[in-house]
């Protein structure tokens, strides 16, 4: 059994529920074919225990669901307390082309439209999204601010209590060890959306295009599934895919434009240098002599850096040759980290000077004055989007607007290509505005 409130707009196995919950199964049969009823998902002709119930793969990150399962819902009430006045205790202010931005989110979400705002990394998009959110939680609408990175989440949930401070907030994801509890704004993963039935009347989705929203339909289906049929959705991001720039083409999707950060200086362009074989030399435990040079050059500046290698099996090399070399002082960091958050803090803490990093933190987290070297960045995981948002951790803090970015490649890559191309263009439509060069 459990507490009326843990249903609302929630679809939960359990065993029993109260009076009022509506309860379905967890699997359905449709013609010879089965579907998840959490995931929308079909299982496979295999996906069968040897007790004969069948359960699905898919979700299985949240838990076993079998056919023995049923889920229950009760219809979200949109039943919160009042919030004292101001909504809204956000101190900061918001530049001429920020408030410009900020409008037009408020006046489509006004007209419960979906929407994408595309803004520059380092753009302060999120501050962008205050007087909109402030808005609809005024009209008692129930808000999730999802994204498909945990940090994300993380790095923003202090900044959300303190901006909205009299607003219960909730957040969710897949280590989280707090109860849950039902709140009028909820700070998740877009995985902790499958846990959510025509919940929330505006979904905001944080870095769209990461990995992995972008490639999953599981994901996609969690978003129009706990969002209520009258909702509608905003999508952030700085480098919106092919299909988002074709809903936006095909008028689908509103769209909002930011080009320039609310410093006013154009976004760091990558530069290339091209490393022979640097992968050969690596398993002789070397790193090219010209990217020894540039980090030792940092370390004796006290010019902090990631320097990003494309797999977790390269970052132990890198980090032995580096030592070897003398640059020392620094630690490696991958998704599956044990001690991932406390590394990233030291790293915001200033305790330690650099972070040899996979491409888990392309995005979402903020270091001021950092440079950004990657090695090997020809390599297939870095996408073009994970290449201008790479360069985008560059320049972000108004004391230290400008930085560099240095991509070593084996040869040429189209995808490093096209990431400079996108900077270009985004640097020219800011220049438009008044932006000033690095
Ligand atoms: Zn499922």
């Amino acid at each position: 059994m459990c507490d009326e409130q843990d249903l609302f707009g929630r679809q939960l196995p359990l065993t029993n529920g109260p009076a009022n919950s509506r309860v379905r199964p967890a699997i359905v049969t449709i013609g010879r074919r089965r579907r998840c009823q959490r995931c929308q998902q079909w299982l496979l002709p295999t996906d069968c225990l040897p007790n004969q119930a069948w359960y699905c793969r898919q979700c299985l990150q949240l838990g076993r669901l079998t056919s023995h399962h049923k889920l229950y819902t009760i219809p979200e009430p949109n039943r919160f307390a009042p919030v004292a006045a101001p909504i809204l205790t956000w101190l900061g202010k918001l530049s001429p082309m920020q408030g410009t931005a900020a409008t037009g989110i408020l006046d489509l979400v006004r007209q419960q439209r979906h929407q994408l705002l595309w803004a520059v990394t380092g753009a302060g998009k999120t501050e962008i999204v205050y007087p909109a959110l402030a808005w609809a939680l005024a009209q008692h609408w129930r808000v999730a601010w999802v994204s498909p990175r945990v940090d994300v989440c993380l790095e923003l949930a202090p900044r959300l209590q303190q901006a909205f401070c009299h607003v219960p907030q909730a957040l969710l994801h897949g280590k989280q060890t707090r109860p849950y509890h039902y709140r009028q704004l909820t700070l998740c993963t877009t995985h902790q959306l499958l846990r959510f039935q025509s919940a929330f009347d505006w979904i905001i989705v944080d870095e769209v295009d990461a990995f992995p929203l972008a490639t999953s339909p599981l994901l996609q289906t969690a978003i129009a599934t706990a969002q209520k049929p009258t909702g509608s959705h905003l999508y952030l991001t700085a480098t919106p895919g092919e299909q988002l720039q074709r809903q936006v083409r095909q008028k689908k999707l509103a769209v909002t434009y930011l080009p320039l950060r609310y410093h006013g200086v154009l976004l760091p362009q990558i530069e290339v240098r091209l490393i022979w074989r640097w992968r050969e030399r690596l398993t002789k435990g070397r790193l090219a002599p010209r990217l020894i040079r540039q980090l030792q050059d940092y370390r004796q500046r006290g010019q902090r850096f990631l320097l990003f290698v494309p797999h977790v099996l390269d970052l132990k090399p890198v980090a032995q040759a580096l030592q070897r070399a003398g640059v020392t002082g620094g630690i490696t960091v991958h998704a599956a980290d044990g001690e991932r958050a406390a590394k990233v803090q030291a790293m915001r803490d200033r305790t330690i000077p650099f972070l040899i990093t996979t491409t888990i933190l392309e995005r979402g987290v903020t270091f001021p004055d950092i440079a950004v070297v990657v090695l090997g960045g020809d390599d297939a995981v870095f996408s073009t989007a994970a290449l201008v948002q790479i360069a985008g951790r560059v320049g972000r803090h108004q004391d230290f607007p400008t930085g560099e970015v240095t991509v070593y490649c084996h040869s040429q890559s189209r995808r490093v290509r096209l990431a400079q191309r996108m900077i270009a263009q985004l640097n020219r439509q800011g220049k438009r505005l008044g932006g000033r060069r690095q």
